[in-house]
């Protein structure tokens, strides 16, 4: 109801890359508004400019549509799910439903940002009103600037700036049936008829077995970080050995968790003792760099497209060779940390921070192939794609980015295998062939002597590949490439 008792017209809230109902400001406001509610959710592959999802995170989204929808149902929330281009789809429904205002959280890729712009004109145009939110960032990427105003490219500053705005702002609840009054319904399709799994083949079911999309998947997994990962943080969270990190990108990409939670959530436990105030700060700083990232986008609408240091746009790659690119994407480079890395990739839709670093360095530096390659195969793969975390990451690691990690920084595979996965219990996880290789030689088991690899079982070309490439001579190479680059500018 309105403060003067009347009933405000019904309000249709459009779900995007918000798929939660706790924390979620769209919805907060809509119910706010006294209004009777229909929820809408639009798969979109026609809008031009936007890019499709990939693979896994098709994947994802079929369970977290599916968890969503029975959240709304609990709720008495009506929801329906729609196929096409939302610049139709939406204003369509709105008509349908005959609301009076559309609610959404807002999209900060440079097509969604433009889509939204002509959508709200159209609706606006009708006499509906469009209200929008903030449901995915800290701080809006705009609002963080230096001290002249300016946007910023590199990391400190930039979370710096963002920390005088304030504390991020508590969650918002989960609204219950009590606070929903229900909108009209809409027709919808089911989640079947988006055909968003894998078939032929069906390679999904390494992701089936490790995670469980949806709001409660993601309380469950923040749960269990809080219990045991969040300890101990600031030294774990570079081991891909262990369970210290929290495992939220994917929950953070789709929105089935919001970063205001988690920011709050860590403060609470570290409030209770179970963490120290440097895992907090830690935790938090990679929260930050999630934010920079989108700041990034927001300033470099091409962020996966294009170097952002345009000097880079003649770096001389080398044509990528088929069995290069294949013996990457399927770990089988014969340096055991990229191999594994690769695998946990294709297996679980997922892989570690360090690790992520480790193969893009490798792809990158070792066989000098453009970093966009390795995006693309990222976007595919990963669960978690994200537009401005994966292309922003992939620029850092390539020395192309804005804050980038400068050209001569080159990973060494085995000495980076050797100091984060010292056991090589990472590696035996995930490339099974090594188990029996001793934890000395398992970073670089073309180093070990011939019997230590036979006691094994191993014998390198036959059971396990030979490298391809020598790392200190792909090296010297990548060095030169770059160094090349460096006098011609
Ligand atoms: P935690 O350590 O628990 O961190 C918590 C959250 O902070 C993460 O969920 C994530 O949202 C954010 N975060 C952590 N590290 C980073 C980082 N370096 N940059 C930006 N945000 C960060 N992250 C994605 O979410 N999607 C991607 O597509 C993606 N692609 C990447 C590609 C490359 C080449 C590299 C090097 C990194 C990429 N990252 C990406 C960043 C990072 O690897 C993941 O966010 C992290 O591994 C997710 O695991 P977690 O949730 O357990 O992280």
């Amino acid at each position: 109801m309105t403060r003067n008792g009347k009933r405000a017209p019904a309000a249709l809230l459009w779900f995007r890359e918000d798929l939660r109902l706790a924390d979620n400001p769209a919805l907060d406001a809509a119910l706010r508004s006294g209004a009777a509610v229909t929820a809408l959710y639009v798969l979109d592959d026609e809008t031009e400019g936007q890019r499709a999802l990939g693979g896994a995170s098709r994947w994802w989204l079929a369970r977290s549509l599916r968890s969503l929808a029975k959240d709304c149902a609990a709720i008495g929330l009506p929801f329906a799910i729609r196929r096409g281009k939302a610049g139709i789809a939406v204003p369509h429904a709105a008509r349908e439903t005959g609301v009076g205002a559309v609610f959404w959280n807002r999209r900060y890729g440079a097509a969604e940002a433009r889509a939204d712009v002509a959508i709200r004109a159209e609706l606006e145009g009708e006499g509906i009103a469009v209200e929008d939110f903030n449901g995915r960032l800290l701080h809006e990427p705009w609002d963080v600037k230096s001290r002249a105003g300016e946007p910023l490219r590199v990391f400190s500053p930039f979370w710096r700036a963002a920390m005088t705005r304030g504390e991020p702002r508590a969650p918002l609840p989960r609204p219950t049936s009590s606070r929903v009054s229900a909108g009209p319904a809409l027709d919808g399709v089911d989640v079947e008829s988006l055909a968003l799994d894998p078939t032929k083949p069906d390679w999904a079911g390494g992701l089936r077995n490790a995670w469980e999309p949806g709001e409660a998947g993601a309380r469950k997994a923040l749960g269990a970080f809080l219990d045991s990962g969040l300890k101990g943080y600031a030294e774990t969270r570079d081991r891909p050995d262990m369970s210290a990190t929290s495992r939220m990108s994917p929950y953070l990409r789709f929105g089935e968790v919001s970063p205001h939670q988690l920011w709050h959530a860590v403060e609470a436990a570290a409030a209770d003792g179970s963490a120290r105030a440097g895992d907090v700060e830690k935790f938090r700083a990679e929260l930050g760099w999630r934010e920079f990232s989108y700041h990034l986008l927001q300033n470099f609408p091409d962020l996966a497209s294009r170097n952002v240091q345009q000097r880079f746009d003649d770096f001389p790659w080398s044509a990528p060779t088929q069995g290069d690119v294949r013996a990457w994407r399927k770990g089988l480079t014969g340096y055991p940390i990229v191999d594994a890395g690769m695998r946990q990739l294709w297996t679980t839709g997922w892989l570690h921070n360090r690790v992520r670093m480790i193969v893009a360095s490798f792809l990158i530096k070792d066989l000098l192939i453009d970093w966009r390659e390795g995006e693309a195969w990222f976007w595919d793969t990963l669960v978690d794609a994200d537009p401005a975390n994966n292309a922003a990451s992939w620029q850092w690691v390539a020395g192309t980015g804005a804050d980038a990690a400068p050209y001569f920084r080159v990973f060494n595979p085995s000495l980076q295998g050797a100091r984060h996965d010292p056991d090589g219990a990472y590696v035996r996880a995930f490339v099974p062939e090594l188990t029996r290789v001793p934890a000395k030689w398992i970073h670089a088991p073309w180093a070990a002597p011939p019997g230590v690899l036979e006691a094994a079982g191993v014998s390198l070309g036959r059971d396990y590949p030979k490298r391809i490439v020598d790392h200190d001579a792909a090296r010297s190479r990548a060095l030169a490439a770059f160094g090349s680059l460096k006098t011609r500018t």
